[in-house]
């Protein structure tokens, strides 16, 4: 392998730049060449490829979102956007690619390797931490701490002036992040897509916590639940438990945004160092990920057709207990 291109495709998530600057350093300090690609597998089809060198990545390790953009690209799923790709690469020899994305991204270079013979290795960079493989996907632990943030802001004025707030975080089919940032910010309830928690179970719950004089309520809901949005919940729950002042936040795409944490600059640089190293080894189709703080590769294959994240009951539990 003598020339490797990097891009970031699907959600941005902090702590994509610390990665994109560990591939293209590691991969020049082995004498390689260093491509980025920008907006993800469009950026491959539009032939919009650059070079990077070792200054081309300076100062970027604190910086939230991706430098290369990213782009959701229907073009890249038909035959021919993807002979564009391969045709764009292989006008530049680039033999190795390295992509930074979620499932979609990963389908995407599996499917792209298998055809064209591209060594490829997926990073698994996506906030709601669903990909078989890697205890932590890039981004998660800045969002984690960025929704306990706002919810710590949220609980001052829920407080002060006794509110219920139901509080909509993302994670899209997974529970992982509502779960843990109800844990974290001590909420008195949560909704979650792998676990039916009734509304009338809610109201006893919310009605527990009048009994037990709290000044106010905090419910995490999380947007695959299977009651709707807050707004909805809100609403259904009003009608039959109208103690407090309701209100409603959705945390929305603040959540993606921010300078990473440190878990995510070491995260991003650990997975962008090891993917370009495997690669070099002979690796390809494989995610690097970390498992039990070690660096692990997973075949994609392996990775797509895994479920990825398990509901931790005993979290779930402990949110029960903890709250009464
Ligand atoms: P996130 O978890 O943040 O949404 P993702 O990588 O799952 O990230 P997607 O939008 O699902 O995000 O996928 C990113 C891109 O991967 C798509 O826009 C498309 O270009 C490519 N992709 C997805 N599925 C396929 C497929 N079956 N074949 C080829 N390319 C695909």
């Amino acid at each position: 392998i003598r020339n490797i291109a990097v891009l970031t495709s699907g959600g941005d998530a902090p702590g994509m730049n610390a990665c994109i600057r560990a591939v293209v350093r590691t991969g020049i300090y082995h004498g390689k060449n260093m491509f980025g690609v920008m907006q993800g597998y469009q950026g491959l089809i539009n032939n919009h490829i650059i070079p990077m060198n070792a200054r081309s990545v300076s100062n970027i390790l604190h910086l939230g979102g991706t430098i290369l953009k990213t782009a959701r690209c229907l073009e890249f799923k038909e035959d021919e956007g993807m002979e564009k790709a391969f045709k764009n690469l292989k006008e530049k020899e680039i033999d190795g690619l390295i992509v930074i994305g979620g499932d979609g991204t990963f389908t995407g270079a599996q499917r792209f390797g298998k055809k064209y013979g591209v060594n490829v290795m997926g990073i698994p960079g996506t906030i709601d931490n669903d990909l078989y493989g890697s205890d932590f996907t890039l981004g998660y632990d800045t969002a984690v701490n960025t929704i306990i943030e706002a919810i710590d802001k949220i609980r001052d004025t829920a407080d002060s002036h006794d509110r219920l707030f139901f509080i909509e975080v993302m994670g899209r089919d997974s529970g992982c992040i509502a779960l843990r940032t109800a844990v974290a910010s001590g909420a008195e309830a949560v909704l979650l897509p792998e676990k039916e928690t009734s509304l009338k179970d809610l109201i006893i719950k919310l009605k527990e916590g009048v009994n037990t004089k709290k000044s106010s309520s905090i419910v995490i809901v999380s947007e695959g639940n299977k009651y709707g949005g807050a707004w909805d919940i809100a609403k259904s729950v009003k009608r039959k438990f109208n103690h407090y002042d309701t209100k409603v936040t959705i945390l929305g795409h603040l959540q993606r945004g921010g300078s990473p944490s440190g878990f995510d600059r070491i995260l991003g640089s650990r997975l962008g160092f090891a993917a370009v190293n495997e690669m070099l080894k002979g690796a390809t189709m494989q995610m690097v990920g970390l498992r039990g703080n070690e660096i692990k590769l997973t075949s994609l294959d392996v990775a797509l057709h895994m479920h990825s994240y398990k509901l931790e009951d005993d979290l779930l539990e402990m949110t029960k207990v903890l709250s009464i």
